[in-house]
């Protein structure tokens, strides 16, 4: 009989009310998470890793200009794209991330392959670029990346001199870090998170999502674990290792430990965002402490959801 998978990911958290979005947006996103919920899925069922899932399921959501992630990435204080990932997997826990990379279409997997070829763990800037060239990564011209409300947003971030969260209060249009969880049928999970970070960022910003521990965490023994929401806050309340802590040492359910980290330790500090998460039995949570998080599900019991608002 074939062990229980599960997959669930998110695509950001933040501002999100049903007023502010029309039935076609609506319908929109809710395709592009559909598909990458089933592309991951379907690996799964086919008997691959769960490392395969979330990296598919990413690449997904890295695709869509809807997400600020791969294609739909913020611009930079200099108009440029500064993309942050990782990944880690929960067996050997082995683990690759990479930030501040311009160019590279679907970031999660330069994330991937640094785990997986170099001795290193987290690579950034140009000397990322350079491993992604050695490793046969072609880049893409900046009109790949180019997005008109994500240029309207700069251009307002610029004005105002405001750095801004993809997700913050004052732009309620787009949201988007992307990330991914998923149990594989050997029981392991794995978990990856990516990111254009924030909208007019400067001094080579780096935010949570590349941060094993913070933004992205895995281990077998307790949960995989991706974040969205205010880096800062998550990087300071190392959320994703939080998360694994409580289960590991205090005995909390998956569900018990998401809501600590996120409804309380988080708040406390001031931060906002959301995490989706795994535990080897296949036991999902999808956490948020702000008003919507776009996320789904799927499982092998035959449970499966998409959602954006509360
Ligand atoms: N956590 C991401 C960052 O701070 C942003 C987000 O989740 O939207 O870079």
């Amino acid at each position: 009989m074939k062990k229980p998978f599960s997959i669930a990911i998110h695509g950001g958290a933040g501002t999100i009310h049903k007023s502010h979005m029309s039935a076609k947006k609506e319908a929109a996103y809710k395709a592009v998470l559909t598909l990458a919920l089933q592309q991951g899925y379907n690996t799964l069922s086919e008997g691959n890793s769960a490392l395969d899932a979330v990296e598919l399921a990413v690449s997904a959501l890295e695709n869509s200009p809807l997400f600020n992630a791969g294609k739909g990435s913020v611009f930079t204080h200099d108009g440029t794209h500064e993309m942050d990932a990782s990944i880690m997997e929960g067996k050997g826990l082995k683990g690759g991330a990479i930030a501040g990379v311009n160019g590279i279409k679907n970031p999660i997997s330069l994330a991937r392959k640094v785990m997986e070829v170099s001795e290193h763990v987290f690579l950034a800037g140009t000397g990322a670029l350079d491993f992604a060239k050695e490793n046969q990564f072609t880049t893409e011209s900046d009109d790949y990346f180019y997005d008109e409300l994500r240029y309207q947003q700069w251009q307002e971030a610029l004005e105002n001199d405001t750095v801004q969260l993809d997700h913050s209060p004052l732009k309620e249009n787009k949201f988007g870090t992307v990330g991914a969880v998923a149990l594989d049928q050997y029981g392991n999970v794995a978990a990856a998170t990516s990111t254009g970070g924030m909208t007019n960022k400067k001094y080579g910003r780096i935010g949570d999502s590349p941060i094993l521990g913070s933004g992205n965490y895995a281990n077998n023994n307790t949960c995989a674990v991706s974040c969205t929401g205010s880096g800062e806050f998550f990087i300071r309340g190392v959320v994703a290792y939080d998360v694994s802590c409580l289960i590991e040492y205090k005995g909390y359910t998956l569900a018990e430990a998401c809501k600590e980290v996120v409804q309380n330790r988080l708040l406390k500090i001031g931060g906002d965002g959301g995490l989706i998460a795994v535990d080897p039995n296949g036991n999902t949570c999808l956490e948020f402490n702000t008003d919507g998080m776009y996320r789904g599900v799927k499982k092998s019991t035959g449970e499966e959801f998409i959602g954006i608002y509360k």
